[in-house]
């Protein structure tokens, strides 16, 4: 692999971070050089400012590739998307739960077929990439054969994806769902297969509040503890629909809900 990592030049306006712009003044924060040129050496940026300044340091041997006036800038990050669901994108837009049913666990129940699940995520990854995105936050399904394809079409491409097989195992139509320690035990053998793959890094994954119990999180909690750097990705409640819904399934949550929060007097 090493041997195929390019050496070249890009030129073209360059925009870059000097650090967190929450942390320092904004303007600082952020650099754009009208004429900048990004060095890459073996596959690795080794420099990054002007042209005018660097040309001179410039090896005659290394390619140049001059995209002026275009930007040139870091990769976005999505911080959160699901990839079964690129198929029935537009779907009419309901309520978050009928809409759910209608369009989007038909069309996830369709990723227990590997072959699907890796024709959709390769033209998913490369969606993305036509948007100038990296690296993402994805949700599969709770089909272990929608991770396997994500993430093998994530590392034919190289892009660094952070993603998990969904766990449910309630109130979601019977062919969606696991069982508490089945979510488990697929999880498990994924994190072994996935995590920390080259750019690949695995996200533990219940969906949201209504479709695990308390059982499955307590389980998901677990998974958490099994290996170093692991994410965790869930939904916090979207509508208040779903959240009418979720109440009595967390009777706890419900309870201290109602002796902490007092209505304005
Ligand atoms: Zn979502």
């Amino acid at each position: 692999m090493t041997a195929e990592l390019p050496s070249l030049v890009l030129r073209g306006t360059t925009l870059r971070f000097a650090g967190n712009p929450f942390d320092m003044p904004p303007e600082e924060a952020l650099i754009a050089d009208p004429d900048g040129a990004i060095i890459i050496e073996n596959g690795r940026i080794s420099a990054v400012g002007s042209f005018s300044t660097l040309a001179s340091t410039l090896p005659a041997t290394l390619p140049i590739i001059d995209h002026r006036p275009c930007l040139i800038g870091p990769g976005f990050i999505d911080a959160h998307v699901h990839y079964p669901q690129f198929g029935v994108i537009a779907s009419y837009g309901e309520q978050l739960l009928s809409w759910l049913e209608r369009y989007v666990f038909p069309e996830e129940r369709r990723f227990a077929d590997r072959a699907y699940a890796d024709s959709i995520a390769g033209a998913f990854l490369d969606s993305l990439l036509d948007h100038g995105t990296t690296t993402a936050a994805v949700y599969c399904t709770v089909h272990p054969e929608s991770v396997d394809a994500f993430f093998s079409a994530s590392r034919q491409r190289n892009t660094r994806m952070i993603a998990g097989k969904v766990l449910m195992d309630r109130n979601a139509p019977d062919f969606l769902r696991d069982t508490a320690q089945q979510g488990y035990d697929e999880s498990r053998d994924l994190i072994d297969r996935w995590h920390g793959q080259g750019r690949q890094l695995y996200a533990v994954t219940p969906r949201f509040a209504p479709t695990s119990t308390e059982e499955q999180l307590t389980l998901a909690g677990a998974l958490l503890d099994t290996a170093p750097d692991l994410f965790m990705q869930t939904h916090l409640l979207e509508t208040k629909q779903e959240a009418r819904w979720s109440k009595p399934f967390f009777p706890i949550v419900q309870a201290i809900w109602m002796s902490t929060i007092r209505p304005a007097s």
